[in-house]
């Protein structure tokens, strides 16, 4: 697999002076690809392409840029396989995973192209007899994403496919640690016969590319998923053309097991949530409070499950666990576990990273359970993004919501529960975007995903998600 180049105006193009960067995969530390190191330049001229392509693509029938988008999705769940070993040779994730995201990703294609038919506007009743008002609902342009690494493929269409249902043109910039997902997708939208300039790919230097969509007047509005750091310096950089922009930024979610919770669906559900992608989800539990009542009963039903799991290469038979994506998320990792250790937290399984004991040459992390771990630990408080669940007691429900929400990220919760009533207490009091009650897997192409505080602004998935891409007008006219 070689592809070291961008796509612009409906082309595949070196970047300018036909530089590319290598694409390694953190479970072999080999290179499995190439990409283009393009810069501002290429932004440039693929935000040329996509405003030269505007006026016709938001001219075109809702139902007709559907069908482009329907086509796309047949093509995806077509090359399912190649695509899904594409996303575990870059980016680790264990082929069953990888072929999960190929489906979930091409479901928001499906939605997409399904919802930009309903988009309408309204008319308002006027107060004079003489006066009509009419809302027209008309997509707002170029639009630029920048993209993260944890899911290649899903977080590009979640932003691609209501963008151009909406009837916006776009340019992708995705991770660099994962950009060959991209660029397979973006093939795709050639084959479907995407007209040119309607979805542009800039893979290359993040600053210099994302500055470039900041400080383009062609660009009218920016979207992002990635860390809540870099989306503040996206936020900033939008004031100056007070630019429209949608974050989805980082999450540090509870997850909680109250008293009356079925333990073993609880912990089931706790394995998924929390070590599904080896913990690099941004609505992944990051830390999990226990009823004092059933916190051994929990404890010993989540280790028990925790040790089933198989650390490897993604592309081994059998694994559920694959690398985490580099360097310096290891040693995030592990810098956590050793801040939780050294104020008393207990390891109960894992609790260190695999190359010392011989686990290939990538970046393998066991899976984790820290017992007596406390809110003063950084693997408590802050995103790990790890295989990590540290277990904190509590003794009621007013603690714990009190705990859950001493944070400044608000992206998503969990807890479990058999109490109706107290369903109702917590689901509102929970300071989050999402919640999952008894359910460890909440999000759905259908559903409003987002956050709040610190975890962004904005919605992608379902109506919400068109919404985002478009600008309301008011007409009045005198009749
Ligand atoms: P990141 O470092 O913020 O990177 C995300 C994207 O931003 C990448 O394409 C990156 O490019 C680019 N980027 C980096 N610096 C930039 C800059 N100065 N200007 C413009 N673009 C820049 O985040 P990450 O480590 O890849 O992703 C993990 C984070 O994403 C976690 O915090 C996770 O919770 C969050 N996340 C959130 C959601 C959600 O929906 N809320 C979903 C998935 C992930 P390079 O790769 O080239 O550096």
């Amino acid at each position: 697999m070689q592809y070291g180049e961008i796509y612009v105006g409906g082309r595949w193009v070196p970047a300018d002076g036909g530089g590319t960067f290598e694409v390694c995969s953190p479970s072999t530390r080999e290179r499995v690809g190439r990409a283009a190191a393009g810069g501002p330049a290429e932004a440039r001229r693929a935000i040329d392409a996509a405003a030269d392509a505007f006026p016709a693509w938001a001219a075109t029938p809702a139902r007709d840029r559907g069908l482009f988008l329907l086509k796309i999705r047949d093509l995806m769940l077509e090359r399912l396989e190649p695509l899904a070993r594409t996303i575990t040779l870059e980016q680790g994730k264990p082929l069953k995973e990888a072929r999960a995201e190929i489906a979930y990703a091409a479901e928001f294609v499906t939605w997409s192209a399904e919802e930009g038919k309903r988009v309408a506007g309204e008319t308002i009743p006027a107060s004079t007899p003489n006066k009509r008002h009419l809302v027209l609902k008309q997509p707002i342009g170029v639009v630029g994403a920048i993209t993260p690494w944890n899911f290649p493929s899903a977080m590009i269409t979640r932003k691609v496919a209501p963008a151009l249902a909406a009837g916006c043109t776009v340019v992708v910039k995705p991770a660099e640690q994962t950009p060959l997902s991209a660029i397979e997708l973006f093939r795709l939208f050639h084959e479907a016969g995407l007209p040119a300039g309607v979805a542009n790919l800039v893979t290359g230097e993040p600053a210099p590319i994302g500055r470039e969509f900041l400080e383009n007047p062609r660009v009218r509005k920016i979207t992002f998923t990635g860390s809540t750091e870099v989306g503040k310096i996206l936020m900033r950089g939008a004031a100056d053309q007070v630019k429209k922009i949608s974050l989805e930024l980082g999450g540090c979610a509870p997850f909680i097991v109250f008293e009356d919770a079925d333990l073993d669906k609880a912990a089931d559900g706790l394995v998924i949530t929390k070590f599904r992608n080896a913990g690099q989800t941004c609505i992944c539990a990051n830390r999990a409070f226990v009823h004092e009542k059933v916190y051994d009963a929990f404890q010993e039903r989540l280790v028990g499950r925790v040790r089933t799991l198989k650390v490897g290469d993604g592309l081994a038979e059998g694994t559920t666990i694959g690398p985490l994506i580099d360097r310096a998320a290891f040693d995030k990792v592990s810098e956590h576990v050793g801040d939780a250790v050294r104020q008393g937290a207990r390891v109960l399984c894992g609790g260190r990273g695999t190359p010392e004991s011989g686990q290939g040459r990538g970046y393998f992390y066991e899976p984790t359970v820290l017992g007596e771990s406390t809110p003063a630990m950084k693997v408590v408080s802050e995103e790990t993004f790890g295989p990590v669940a540290p277990l904190v007691r509590f003794r009621d429900e007013e603690e714990v919501l009190r705990l859950a929400n001493d944070t400044t990220y608000g992206l998503a919760a969990y807890f479990y529960t058999r109490d109706v009533g107290r369903v109702v207490r917590v689901m509102e009091r929970l300071e989050y975007g999402i919640i999952g009650v008894n359910d460890p897997a909440p999000a759905v192409p259908q559903a409003p995903f987002g956050g709040f505080k610190e975890s962004g602004i904005g919605r992608e998935g379902g109506k919400y998600a068109l919404e985002e891409f478009l600008e309301i007008k008011h007409v009045a006219m005198i009749v």
